[in-house]
């Protein structure tokens, strides 16, 4: 049987693939079972940070690997306490818990804000307000969060103490307050899945003060927007807020799985012995890759990411099919007067890989791609816009 239909025949059939078969890739650059050359825009939507098989992210891992794949969490591990140190320093964070996913890092907030609340105002304070829109993981606690409906038929009962609020609609947000003890709001500053669509700066300003006057816990969902991907090493970062809890996954190990609950001055303190737990969160292989991940997000490659962020949008803006761009950084949505799901058919046949958020094409390259397969590439998706 060929790896196709295997595929069809042993994987739950939840994926709608593509009919390529990824065999290798080197950077941006990834190739097919026939040879085939593709350059990559979507970095596994978001995770490989600095593209396939990087040399400096590939030495650390294997490193570990060398030294210890794996210990439970009854013992220290170096890469462990060293990467919670430096996501705390470069974020203003003070805690952190190590998961495996972007759903598990949501998993871990809710848990954390819920146990805040119930602690400080009562068991009956446990409602978590999310946005229309919003995409926050498949678990059934996750996609309750999620404020999109067509994630929920079927999967009811949904976990209690979740309500949507409007994107940007400040006044809905603090009628919902006045009526309903509410522990948290959980927000993306850039809704990734639902389209790439950001929030408005002075909704988020707003949102942070009355969330803090009323010690209502801030939850930033970086999952997709964090780790270099907007230009700033958290989205938050472009907003001049700082949250109470952010959780982040995707991109942080540059393709091992990982996730991490970064816990603010407020909650640091609020899982003690027992609370929560993860058998490989914090894993010393995953842990050594997203070191050397973060550590080389500096000024230098944010303000790169910046730069071709500008490229892509002065090139695509004004294009022949285009109808607007939206996102940050290397986070960037094209509405097209074609449908997404044809460009990024034409894309592929012409060797460059996209997604699609909802209606738009969703390009999520690596953040060091070079300007030689980032400029072809661009040339190619604004040929297939046509
Ligand atoms: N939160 C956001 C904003 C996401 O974009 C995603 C995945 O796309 C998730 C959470 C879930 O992450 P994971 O698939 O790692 O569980």
């Amino acid at each position: 049987m060929s790896i196709k239909e295997l595929d069809k025949q042993y994987i739950a059939g939840t994926y709608n693939r593509f009919p390529v078969e990824i065999v290798s890739g080197k950077g941006s650059l990834v190739y097919d079972d026939e040879g085939k050359e593709y350059i990559d825009m979507t970095s596994g939507i978001g995770v490989t940070s600095f593209g396939i098989a990087d040399d400096e992210w590939k030495a650390a891992a294997i490193e570990q690997i060398n030294m210890v794949q794996h210990m439970s969490n009854l013992y220290y591990t170096q890469p462990c306490a060293e990467l919670a140190k430096l996501l705390c320093d470069r974020s203003g964070m003070k805690k952190v818990f190590f998961a495996n996913s972007g759903a598990e890092a949501n998993e871990g907030a809710i848990k954390a804000a819920r146990k805040y609340a119930a602690e400080k105002k009562g068991e009956d304070c446990y409602t978590i307000v999310t946005l229309n829109n919003s995409f926050h993981g498949r678990t059934i606690t996750t996609l309750s969060a999620t404020g999109q409906d067509r994630y929920h038929e079927l999967y009811k009962p949904l976990t209690e103490g979740f309500c949507y609020a409007e994107p940007n609609d400040i006044f809905e947000l603090i009628a919902l307050i006045s009526k309903t003890k509410v522990a948290a709001v959980m927000i993306e500053c850039i809704q990734g899945e639902g389209g790439v669509v950001t929030l408005d700066k002075d909704y988020v300003k707003e949102l942070r003060e009355l969330t803090a006057q009323k010690d209502i816990l801030l939850i930033v969902d970086e999952v997709q927007t964090g780790n270099g991907r907007t230009g700033e090493l958290y989205s938050y970062m472009n907003y001049g807020i700082v949250p109470d809890i952010v959780t982040t996954a995707k991109g942080l190990a540059g393709g091992l799985p990982i996730g991490a609950v970064l816990l603010g001055e407020k909650v640091q303190d609020v899982f003690g012995v027992g609370d929560h737990g993860s058998t490989f969160g914090g894993n010393p292989v995953c842990c050594a890759a997203a070191l050397s991940v973060i550590n080389r997000i500096d000024s230098k490659l944010l303000e790169e990411v910046k730069y071709k962020s500008q490229y892509i949008i002065s090139e695509l803006e004004n294009a022949e099919g285009v109808e607007g761009i939206s996102g940050m950084g290397l986070m960037l949505g094209i509405k097209t007067v074609k449908p997404a799901a044809e460009i990024v058919k034409i894309c592929l046949e012409n060797g460059v890989l996209c997604l699609t958020a909802k209606d738009k094409i969703r390009l999520l390259p690596a953040l060091n791609i070079d300007e030689e397969h980032l400029k072809k590439a661009v040339a190619i998706i604004k040929g297939a816009c046509k």
